[in-house]
C-alpha cells in the first residue's frame, strides 16, 4: 500500500480536529487556513454569511491574468449526535491502513490533500494558476458556497475547470443528480371526533399528498425517464416526515409532510411538484373549503441544488482523466456543489478520495491508500499546469 506523506497526514489531523459540524461556526478553521497560505505568499479573500459567523475561502496560486483549475470543498461536517463511535470523532486515529475521524471521506482528506501541496505548487511557477475554494453549509443544502460562485463567476476571469473532491474513490464522476425538497404544511379544522364530518382532518389531506407522491415515485420508476448510469437510474420521490394531530378524539388540526425530488440532471423537479401541488388544490382543498374556508395547503421550499451534467468530450473530464488515469467516467446519486458550479458556468467534475459508503456515518474513515492516490493525482496537476 502507498503510504501518504507526513504532510497530507498532518494536515488531515488539523482539519479534523477543528469540529465544523454545520450548526458551528467555521472561522477557526477558515482562518486556520488564511493563516497557512499566508506563511507561504498565498492572499486568501473570505466571503462571509449574512452574520459574519462563517466564510468561504478562495485563494489563487500562481498568475491571477488567466483561468486555471479550481479545486473545490466544502469545510462542513454531519453532526455526530446519537452516533456510536469507537473513537474520538474529532481526532483523527489511524488503524489497519485507515484514517478514522468525522471528515476524513468527506471531505477534510481532499481539502488537507490540497493545503499540504500548498508549498509544492507555490515553488512550482505554475504557468496556469490553481485556485482553492473552500466552503461552509454544504452539508444543509449546498448553501455557503453560493456567494462565492456568484463572486467568482461575476469576475472576467474565472476558473476553466473545477474539480470537486467529495469523495468518489478518485473515480472521475461527471454526473450527478439534482435535488428540490419541499414542505407543505396542511391547515384543518379541529372538532370532536364523534361528529368529524364538522371538521377537515388535516392528517387525512396530508396522507392523500403522500399517497400521491408516492405513485408519482412509482410511475418515474417504471416509465422513466432512465439513464442506467445512476443508481437508482431514475428521478426518486422521498417523504421523510410526517407530523401531525394531538389526541384520537380530536380532529387534527395541523399536519406537515417533509418531501424531496432527487432528479436525474436535466429534468424538471418544479413540474413534478407542480403536479403535487395542483392535485391538492383541485382535488382535495374544494372538499376541505366545503366544510371551512380558512383551510388548505402551504408549501414551503427547503432546498434545492441542480444536477451535474458534464460532456463526456468537456476539457475538464479529460483533464481529470488524465490525473487519474482512469479511462472510465461515471455518475452518482449524491448530490454536490458541483451542480451549482456548472451552472454558473465553470466546467466541473467530482473526484476525491474516499467513499460515499463511509460518510455521515459512525466510524468515518478514509483508507491510507486513498489519501496518496489524491496526493498522486494533485501532484501530476502541478507537472500539467508547470511552467
Ligand atoms: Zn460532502
Amino acid at each position: 500500500m502507498t503510504r501518504p506523506s507526513s504532510a497530507a497526514l498532518q494536515m488531515i489531523e488539523r482539519l479534523v480536529a477543528f469540529d465544523t459540524t454545520s450548526r458551528n461556526s467555521n472561522l477557526a478553521l477558515i482562518e486556520w487556513i488564511r493563516g497557512y497560505l499566508a506563511d507561504h505568499g498565498i492572499a486568501a479573500e473570505l466571503f462571509f454569511d449574512d452574520d459574519g459567523r462563517k466564510a468561504n475561502l478562495f485563494a489563487t496560486i500562481g498568475p491571477a491574468d488567466r483561468g486555471g483549475v479550481m479545486l473545490s470543498g466544502h469545510t462542513d461536517v454531519v453532526p455526530i449526535d446519537g452516533q456510536e463511535w469507537s473513537t474520538d470523532a474529532f481526532r483523527v486515529t489511524e488503524k489497519d491502513g485507515r484514517l478514522y475521524g468525522r471528515g476524513t471521506t468527506d471531505m477534510k482528506s481532499f481539502v488537507a490533500v490540497a493545503l499540504a501541496m500548498v508549498p509544492r505548487f507555490a515553488a512550482a511557477r505554475l504557468a496556469t494558476p490553481v485556485h482553492l475554494a473552500f466552503s461552509y453549509d454544504e452539508e444543509v443544502g449546498c448553501l455557503g458556497v453560493r456567494r462565492m460562485i456568484d463572486a467568482v463567476a461575476a469576475r472576467p476571469i474565472r476558473p476553466t475547470a473545477c474539480i470537486v473532491g467529495e469523495p468518489t474513490g478518485m473515480q472521475v464522476v461527471v454526473a450527478h443528480k439534482g435535488k428540490l425538497s419541499y414542505r407543505c404544511d396542511v391547515r384543518g379544522f379541529e372538532c370532536h371526533s364523534s361528529i368529524c364530518h364538522t371538521g377537515v382532518n388535516a392528517v387525512e389531506a396530508a396522507a392523500e399528498v403522500v399517497v400521491r407522491l408516492k405513485r408519482i415515485g412509482r410511475r418515474l420508476r417504471e416509465e422513466g425517464p432512465h439513464d442506467p448510469a445512476f443508481d437508482p437510474p431514475y428521478t426518486t420521490v422521498h417523504t421523510g416526515v410526517v407530523a401531525g394531530g394531538t389526541a384520537l378524539n380530536i380532529v387534527p388540526k395541523d399536519c406537515f409532510v417533509e418531501f424531496e425530488f432527487r432528479h436525474l440532471p436535466g429534468a424538471d423537479p418544479r413540474a413534478l411538484l407542480a403536479e403535487v401541488r395542483d392535485y391538492a388544490e383541485t382535488v382535495l382543498l374544494p372538499e376541505m373549503r366545503a366544510v371551512r374556508a380558512d383551510t388548505g395547503f402551504t408549501w414551503t421550499e427547503m432546498s434545492s441544488f441542480p444536477g451535474l451534467g458534464t460532456p463526456e468530450d468537456a476539457p475538464v473530464v479529460e483533464l481529470a482523466r488524465a490525473l487519474s488515469g482512469a479511462n472510465r467516467t461515471g455518475k452518482v446519486a449524491f448530490g454536490t456543489e458541483a451542480g451549482l458550479f456548472e451552472a454558473a458556468g465553470i466546467p466541473t467534475v467530482v473526484c476525491g478520495p474516499g467513499s460515499i459508503d463511509q460518510a455521515h456515518k459512525p466510524d468515518e474513515f478514509v483508507a491510507l491508500d486513498q489519501v496518496a492516490a489524491c496526493e498522486a493525482f494533485l501532484g501530476r496537476l502541478i507537472e500539467r499546469l508547470g511552467a
